[in-house]
């Protein structure tokens, strides 16, 4: 007989760009593998259910990111299981009812964290529900390397991590082999299955048509050196003995609109395009040559996928401090802080480096893992099926979850 359809909720937060990408990823996924049989809801619960400081992730992470020292501190300390359970345990007594309700309201018969921080209340949740036997609850990990432990809970049925490296912290934080899964960091569909012609993005982006391109970039917040390196491209980039450019030059600052603006208002001597949060970034990426940016996980993974050598910049302390070793050691890209040394490799891989930039393009295409977001939803699906027919799931209003913690 026909299923019901089943409802999926995707725990994000808007803390970066990376995390929302992550879960439009999963989504797209499901829609093209499975359409109507899966009904998906991606939701910043924290941000529409709770008070604060859950609804103020977003604000925090965006402040303390920008002070960096503050940052490590959090990062650090928090890294002891206890001191993160003792943590959680308070916050979850405060707001539990309110998760609750944001849970009850979708009924989800998979959930889908793809947040270091929704494992743990959700999971308290359904248990107190009884739920955990009904519903199929999976992290989607999204740091390639040295991730926050508040990933990994051994409640979880699957733990997918994108790397062996994270895999391996998985087993020493209590997960079963059983519960791990290594398929790659989920990417949005458009960037595994578009077949792109550059000449043709080219014209659509109405960038020049023959001139390399470099693309320069900080994440879904801007962030990094990209204004110095900017201005220390036009310098390189431009020949001035044959009084033309050799290359073209793409800045997409994402929600950072002072720099944006800053850069607008500047003047080039070479082609330069100054954009703001682009929604098409397979589009920008198959229009260029080269990639400049953070070690964003998202980002990183996405040039792979569109065979881009990598310049890292930059790196938030802890999750991504792995990620520069991942680029670097595997021949994709390297890693440098100063963007006068930046500059100078972009115009060497320009004119006289050519053939670097095709052999890092090439180790770059080896470790690009398009198809992982695909393995997930089948994989996720496989465990729906395991569960059995399934009934409508007997969500309660329950009054007291927070005695249950206690
Ligand atoms: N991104 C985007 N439009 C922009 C800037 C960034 O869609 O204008 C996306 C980018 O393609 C990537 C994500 O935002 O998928 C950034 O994630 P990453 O893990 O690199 O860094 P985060 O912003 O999470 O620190």
């Amino acid at each position: 007989g026909a299923e019901r359809t089943k409802n999926v909720l995707i725990l994000m937060s808007d803390t970066g760009g990376g995390h929302r990408a992550s879960a439009e990823a999963i989504r797209d996924a499901f829609r093209m593998e499975f359409g109507d049989e899966y009904r998906i809801f991606v939701k910043d619960v924290w941000k529409e259910y709770t008070g604060w400081p859950l609804n103020d992730m977003e604000r925090s992470y965006k402040f303390m990111v920008k002070h960096v020292q503050l940052w490590k501190v959090a990062f650090h300390s928090t890294s002891p299981r206890w001191i993160h359970r003792v943590y959680l345990a308070a916050i979850a007594a405060y707001y539990a009812k309110e998760v609750e309700a944001g849970l009850m309201e979708y009924k989800p018969d998979i959930i889908i964290s793809v947040h270091p921080l929704m494992q743990h209340i959700p999971l308290w949740v359904l248990k107190w529900q009884g739920l955990q036997k009904k519903v199929v609850f999976v992290t989607v990990i999204t740091d390639l390397n040295t991730c926050h432990r508040t990933w990994f809970h051994p409640g979880v049925n699957r733990c997918y991590c994108p790397s062996q490296e994270v895999a391996k912290r998985a087993l020493v934080d209590g997960l079963d082999e059983s519960q791990t899964r290594v398929f790659g960091l989920p990417i949005r569909p458009s960037f595994a299955r578009a077949v792109l012609s550059k000449d043709q993005l080219r014209e659509e982006l109405e960038m020049d048509p023959d001139l390399p391109a470099v693309l320069l970039m900080g994440g879904g917040e801007g962030m990094g050196p990209v204004k110095e390196t900017a201005r220390a491209l036009a310098e390189t980039l431009f020949d001035k003995e044959a009084g033309k450019p050799i290359g073209q030059l793409i800045i997409i600052c994402g929600r950072n609109k002072t720099l944006a603006a800053t850069l607008e208002s500047d003047e080039w001597n070479v082609p330069v395009k100054v954009r703001g949060f682009e929604t098409q970034m397979e589009k920008w990426m198959g229009a260029c040559d080269c990639i400049i940016t953070k070690a964003g996980p998202g980002t990183i993974a996405e040039a792979l996928i569109r065979g881009l050598p990598i310049i890292l910049n930059d790196y938030i302390p802890g999750q991504e401090k792995g990620n520069v070793p991942y680029v670097v050691d595997n021949g994709a890209g390297v890693f440098t802080r100063s963007p006068k040394e930046t500059a100078r490799i972009v115009a060497e891989w320009f004119s006289t480096k050519t053939d670097e930039l095709k052999m890092m393009s090439e180790n770059a295409l080896r470790l690009a893992q398009p198809e992982a977001v695909f393995d997930i939803v089948k994989d996720i699906h496989e465990l729906a099926l395991q569960r059995g027919p399934l009934t409508n799931i007997p969500y309660m209003l329950t009054s007291s979850f927070s005695s249950f913690i206690d």
